[in-house]
């Protein structure tokens, strides 16, 4: 196995001091927080892997970009510059910013769900897509490759759709029932799982054929094309920029959180290849939710930074150390034995907490119970995705069970060393060596929708 990991293509140009707390402080903070780490303060926060959401570094020329913003609420220069860099990336015609992920979401999904009892098909929902199509009253079914539930054996494209399944569901639905086709890369849900340009293709041609718009949510699309890249035969000699082009030549809309691949702090996109009734329906529900639509949310300093961001995610030299980042951290998680997702996505190591605390039933979250007791041993927020983050069945109420229980140590783009790993990594690794004393969790406070980031727990004695 390759065990190089590229050092970091940038030096440090500004410095942002963190702090490191007492084991005491931590445990006070922690009871504070109602065992949900979402409630910490950053300021508690040694080093923060709880999402890799808007959290990267910015480039000098980013932050230089940001003079150049136009403010004008119509027709500002900003929005034309960074339509250009959107419409050259994606080859598409049309382009509606939007403040972050879920804005485009809330925009987009309900135009394609026209009458009840229909559905949206997705590799993997990740967890506001599935908030989105839920209220606009259809229902999200995820289609996943079985071995992306296989955390221990190799596959090089955990985030494929299950083919077969897909033909099989839009044959029991019916085609008009299905709203779209939700094509997710790099797999959020499952560790960041890459889908090959084969599984895409034939993704797509599967939709087609049924007349099933085809949308990709793609706030990693950088990251799922340099994987293909290393992966998948025939792309070796490829650029970045030419199979990111292939993907959305798959595709009929574009929907992407800026806040990832965006290498921006805020921003959302949506792009429609070319219809145009689509387009005008967007332009006209986007005014009342995100804003006027030559901002959509977004001010005329951040469009320019995207503008800048988005061409930055796709260079080759970012993208090797972006992803050896993830591989290091892995590694060192693998070779003392900690059960994670292998091999590691783009974006995040995910720990199998499921194989880690098999004492810990599903309903009572083994992966929150793993989260806290990283956050104690060395500051470290992490999150978890899992039955926590899954939430209950809408018709019954009960709990649902995630075939997975995943603690995720998401990376900021450019903004931790490797250091900073050995760090995480030791933490994990002291959690796992005590993993049969920790207990589970259960709730004090249970919000309605979205129940990871606002509950608040308490251990189970
Ligand atoms: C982050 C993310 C979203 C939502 O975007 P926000 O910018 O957080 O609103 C949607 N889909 C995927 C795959 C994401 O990773």
């Amino acid at each position: 196995m390759d065990k190089k990991y590229t050092a970091e293509p940038y030096r440090i140009k500004m410095v942002e001091p963190i702090r490191q707390t007492t084991r005491e402080e931590r445990i006070t903070l922690l009871e504070k927080s109602g065992f949900n780490p979402f409630s910490l303060r950053s300021e508690d926060v040694y080093i923060d892997l709880l999402t890799d959401s808007g959290t990267g570094a910015m480039s000098h020329n980013q932050w230089a970009a940001l003079m150049r913003g136009d403010e004008a609420y119509a027709g500002s220069r900003s929005f034309y510059r960074l339509e250009k860099v959107i419409k050259d990336i994606t080859g598409y015609r049309y382009f509606i910013p939007a403040h972050q992920g879920r804005g485009a979401e809330q925009v987009v999904l309900p135009q394609f769900v026209t009458k009840p009892g229909m559905s949206f098909i997705s590799n993997m929902h990740f967890d506001t897509t599935r908030a989105h199509v839920e209220l606009a009253g259809a229902r999200a079914i995820d289609c996943v490759i079985d071995e992306c539930f296989e955390t221990q054996n190799y596959h090089p494209f955990k985030g494929n759709f299950h083919l077969e399944r897909l033909r099989e569901l839009i044959k029991a639905r019916g085609a008009d029932n299905v709203a779209g086709i939700i094509m997710t890369v790099t797999n959020n849900s499952a560790g960041g799982q890459p889908v090959s340009m084969e599984n895409l293709r034939q993704t797509s041609d599967i939709a087609k054929a049924h007349d099933i718009p085809i949308i990709i949510d793609g706030a990693r699309y950088a990251e799922n094309a340099y994987f293909v890249k290393q992966r998948e035969k025939g792309y070796e000699n490829k650029s970045i920029h030419e199979i990111s082009k292939e993907l959305f030549g798959l595709a009929d809309v574009f929907l992407m959180s800026a806040k990832k691949d965006g290498l921006s702090n805020i921003g959302g996109i949506i792009a429609i290849k070319e219809d145009d009734a689509l387009f005008e329906r967007c332009r006209t529900y986007i005014v009342p939710m995100e804003g006027f639509p030559t901002y959509g949310g977004m001010t005329g300093r951040d469009m320019e930074a995207l503008a800048v961001g988005l061409q930055e995610a796709l260079e080759e030299d970012y993208l090797r150390h972006r992803l050896d980042q993830v591989r290091y951290l892995g590694d060192r998680l693998r070779d003392a034995g900690v059960p994670i997702q292998h091999p590691v996505g783009g974006h995040a190591v995910f720990v199998d907490c499921k194989t880690m605390c098999p004492h810990i039933p599903f309903d009572q979250f083994p992966a929150q119970s793993v989260v806290n007791a990283v956050y104690l041993e060395a500051g470290v927020r992490a999150v978890e995705i899992g039955s926590f983050l899954l939430g209950r069945d809408p018709d019954t109420k009960e709990n649902l069970q995630s075939p997975l229980e995943l603690m995720r140590l998401t990376i900021p783009r450019r903004t931790y060393t490797y250091t900073h790993l050995d760090v995480v990594a030791d933490a994990v690794i002291a959690v796992y060596a005590r993993r049969n004393e920790l207990k589970g969790v259960t709730f004090e406070y249970e919000p309605p929708v979205l129940r990871h980031f606002t509950s608040r727990l308490k251990p189970v004695t």
